[in-house]
């Protein structure tokens, strides 16, 4: 990627940006800007300018001016995707950071909403929910230290609260959203004259038109988000299976049950990896927060106890696991649903284990994000694909097939891969396959990942072959997905998206694309426009 400075005719457009959002929010430094144009994954063209609305109007009038002088306009919330979803792909190109967009308007426990700016993380609207014993149905991508509510909604996400409440679109009410003209148009009950954003289902749905579009549609100003009451107990449950496809039947039969609030599985590949990386000075480091997340001090302190007990050497023997939380307003009801699920595991041939790193992972939700780099230093990608769940097993041999096709290749470029899996309500499987490669890092990594972390690991050289061969894999995978019918999130400008729609559906959505973006000036290149 070379640098460029501003050509000078856009120099005035530099002024009249600095005249709405302030001189310190429009950045021309080509560092910076190579910085804001570079996902986890990899660069994109240098952005001609980075602007930074600290208002919603400022961010509308930031849209009008833009492309009103014909430039394009990509948002970027927490920058924590790797689909190429926000990096530009074109000169006259401005990333619009909605990082200041940071304000949580209203949580309302009357009518049981919270409205929020694009750029809240998930983490924040977590901690202000919690201290009100509320929370959304699905409350956060594992990122959610960093990633914004603007951009798990834009990409759509899975993890937190997903395995009953599915992924983030299902817990939207209604959107403000800006069109490339600048005009705010409000979705579901919110645009009715006069009325609150308090529903979404009111004539055509129009707040799912916006969701998972990767910012082709428009940038979501305010979102407005169901709430819940908090469910107080929890059960923790850890299994290990033999063989592949009999976790994923098990996972696929606890889906069905609809009694997980998450449920995710590791391949040994993975597995090995996280050994490398959490230690059990992690671990203890996470006690403090188990014992303080218990639902009394003494359950708290005990659950502690017992991860300290266990140590790590539960997972030695381990191939396969799945880790998995049941929670609701009485213990009872969490350890039945925990009991339903222990036979299932059961009459799939697995077996139970330390429950520690379910306990762990809900004690303390939103780290940092030091897993966008492998245990070595290495560079690191996942890819995905979302399957029904009687088809996870079939599509995950098949991709295990596709890699076995490059061990060779993969062994001589220190290439390792391993797998994330987990189930989606009671109707989806996500099968994550995830690569390490020997590579040099980007100035994101080194901005994401914590210092202590980062000064542990190994520096290394720009490695072309190691990248290209991932790209190849990677692009393999995409097909495979494809042919298997899979669904993805994080569409991007990474997925075979455009290439897969029925001709009458993608002229549906073209012709959406063209009223509210005729330019073509909002993310060009996402979702294949
Ligand atoms: C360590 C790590 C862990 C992760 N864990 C998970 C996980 O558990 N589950 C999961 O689903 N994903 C996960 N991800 C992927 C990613 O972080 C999430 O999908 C997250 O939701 C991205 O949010 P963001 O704010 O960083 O979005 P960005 O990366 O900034 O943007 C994502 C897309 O949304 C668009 N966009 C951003 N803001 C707006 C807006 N206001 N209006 C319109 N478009 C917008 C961008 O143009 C881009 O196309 C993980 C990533 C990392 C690095």
């Amino acid at each position: 990627m070379t640098l460029q400075t501003p050509r000078p005719n856009d120099l005035p457009l530099t002024g009249d940006l600095a005249a709405i959002v302030g001189d310190g929010h429009v950045i021309t430094d080509p560092a910076e800007r190579a910085f804001y144009s570079q996902d986890v994954y990899s660069a994109g063209t240098l952005a001609d300018l980075v602007v930074r609305p600290g208002s919603v109007e400022e961010l509308s009038k930031v849209v009008a001016l833009a492309t009103s002088r014909d430039y394009a306009v990509v948002p970027r919330g927490g920058g924590m995707s790797y689909t190429s979803g926000y990096t530009p792909v074109r000169e006259r190109t401005l990333v619009v950071d909605t990082q200041r967009l940071d304000r949580i308007i209203d949580i309302n426990d009357q009518d049981m909403t919270v409205t929020v700016e694009c750029g809240v993380t998930w983490r924040a609207l977590w901690e202000a929910l919690s201290a009100k014993g509320l929370r959304t149905p699905f409350w956060g991508p594992l990122s959610g230290i960093r990633a914004t509510i603007g951009g798990s909604l834009s990409q759509n996400s899975t993890f937190f609260g997903a395995g009953q409440h599915g992924p983030t679109p299902e817990s939207v009410l209604a959107l403000e959203v800006v069109l490339a003209d600048g005009t705010l148009v409000a979705t579901g009950s919110g645009g009715t004259k006069g009325a609150k954003p308090f529903f979404r289902h009111y004539g055509p749905d129009l707040t799912g038109l916006f969701l998972g579009d990767t910012g082709a549609l428009g940038f979501k100003a305010r979102i407005t988000l169901r709430l819940m009451k908090v469910l107080a107990h929890q059960a923790w449950g850890s299994f290990a299976f033999d063989e592949r496809d009999a976790m994923a039947k098990a996972m696929a039969a606890i889906a069905r049950e609809g009694i997980a609030s998450e449920c995710f599985g590791f391949d040994p590949g993975l597995q090995k990896q996280r050994m490398k990386r959490q230690s059990l000075m992690t671990d203890l480091n996470a006690l403090k927060n188990v014992a303080a997340a218990g639902s009394s001090l003494v359950k708290g302190l005990t659950e502690a106890a017992k991860i300290a007990v266990a140590g790590r050497r539960f997972m030695d023997d381990v191939l396969y696991s799945c880790h998995i939380v049941t929670e609701a307003r009485l213990q009872i009801a969490a350890d039945t649903a925990m009991d339903d699920i222990r036979a299932i595991v059961k009459a799939h041939g697995g077996r139970e284990i330390e429950n520690t790193i379910p306990k762990v992972t809900r004690a303390d939700p939103f780290v940092p994000t030091n897993s966008m780099l492998g245990p070595e230093g290495e560079r690191w990608v996942p890819v995905h694909g979302i399957v029904p769940l009687s088809q996870a097993a079939e599509t995950w041999g098949k991709i295990d097939a596709l890699f076995a096709s490059y061990a060779d290749r993969c062994q001589a470029q220190g290439v390792e891969t391993g797998y994330l899996v987990t189930t989606i309500s009671t109707n989806a499987f996500l099968i994550e396959p995830v690569f390490y490669w020997p590579d040099a890092r980007l100035e994101i990594h080194d901005r994401s990942v914590e210092s202590a972390y980062l000064s542990k690991l190994k520096v290394h050289a720009p490695n072309a072959a190691a990248a290209g061969l991932v790209a190849e894999m990677r692009d393999g995978l995409k097909k495979l997905f494809l042919e298997q019918g899979a669904a993805h999130f994080q569409i991007g400008k990474a997925y075979l998206y455009r290439e897969g729609r029925k001709p009458e559906t993608w002229a549906l959505l073209d012709a959406i694309k063209k009223a509210v973006d005729p330019k073509g000036l909002i993310n060009p290149g996402s979702l294949g426009f």
